[in-house]
């Protein structure tokens, strides 16, 4: 898992926490920067970086910290067109320029802190293995992936095919439980959120949550379409279009059967 303190160290290297409601072009308080935490040992760790990063922003002649710092409320995912913003607008600016006084903090011992085996906020992948254990090991060679997939999954899944209209496993099922990705485990689907469109490929309202896919504008065959990857393992696995039900999201993410693996033991999951 990726430490607090490289969370906090990137955070003030990467973007200018001198400015108050501001950052880049963007102005508002909802452009504040922030620091949130779980935890006592967050809180100090964090409570230390600022103490820290505020003697080197003095001694570089900045002025002060102006970043908001608190305990974490609720968490609110942020609006559908800012998921994957740099898919959808591919001439997005992010990447800000910070202050260019750089943040170097001392370990501090807190690290350890999250319990073995708990899927945090940002675990590695050793740690999401060992609290789902339906994840594969991600492949690091082609020869790797086509050993793993038969050939008609690794046309869809490793080549961005498609599976004709119809023909695939799932198109009509309504049994209970969790789609995974064919190629990596990774949860994508709920039985619940699945529908039918009539289209001949399984279709579904949303996935179990916003990162378990990637969505990509893909301008292939003529089209402008979205293209929808695993978020995990980043293999294809169809389209979402914009023409599903109006009272569950109005999402149709349409997908090869070959992608995906109902797992009936996710059905409570
Ligand atoms: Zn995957």
């Amino acid at each position: 898992m990726v430490p607090y303190r490289q969370l906090l160290e990137v955070f003030f290297n990467e973007h200018d926490p001198t400015q108050e409601n501001r950052q880049g072009n963007d102005v508002g308080t909802q452009y504040r920067s922030g620091i949130y935490w779980t935890t006592d040992a967050q809180e100090h760790e964090a409570r230390m970086a600022v103490d820290a990063y505020a003697k080197a922003l003095a001694d570089a002649g900045k002025g002060p910290i102006m970043t908001e710092l608190a305990s974490a409320g609720a968490f609110y995912f942020a609006e559908e067109y800012h998921q994957q913003y740099l898919h959808k607008v591919p001439n997005g600016y992010c990447g800000l320029k910070g202050t260019g006084v750089t943040c170097s903090l001392p370990p501090t011992g807190y690290e350890a802190e999250v319990p073995a085996g708990s899927a945090a906020p940002g675990a590695s992948e050793g740690d999401a293995a060992a609290a789902d254990p339906k994840l594969k090991p991600l492949p690091s060679t082609d020869d790797e992936w086509r050993a793993r997939l038969d050939p008609a999954q690794y046309e869809v899944l490793r080549r961005a095919g498609t599976e004709r209209a119809f023909t695939g496993a799932y198109t009509d099922t309504e049994d209970p439980g969790l789609y995974r990705c064919m190629a990596c485990g990774n949860p994508l689907y709920r039985s619940e959120a699945k529908f039918h469109s009539g289209s001949g490929w399984p279709s579904f309202t949303e996935a179990v949550s916003p990162d378990a896919v990637e969505v990509v504008e893909d301008r292939s065959h003529g089209m402008v379409r979205t293209e929808v990857r695993c978020g995990r393992c980043h293999s294809h696995l169809g389209h979402v279009f914009p023409d599903g039900p109006a009272d569950r999201g109005g999402l149709r993410y349409c997908m090869n059967s070959l992608a995906l693996d109902l797992d009936p033991e996710g059905a409570d999951a």
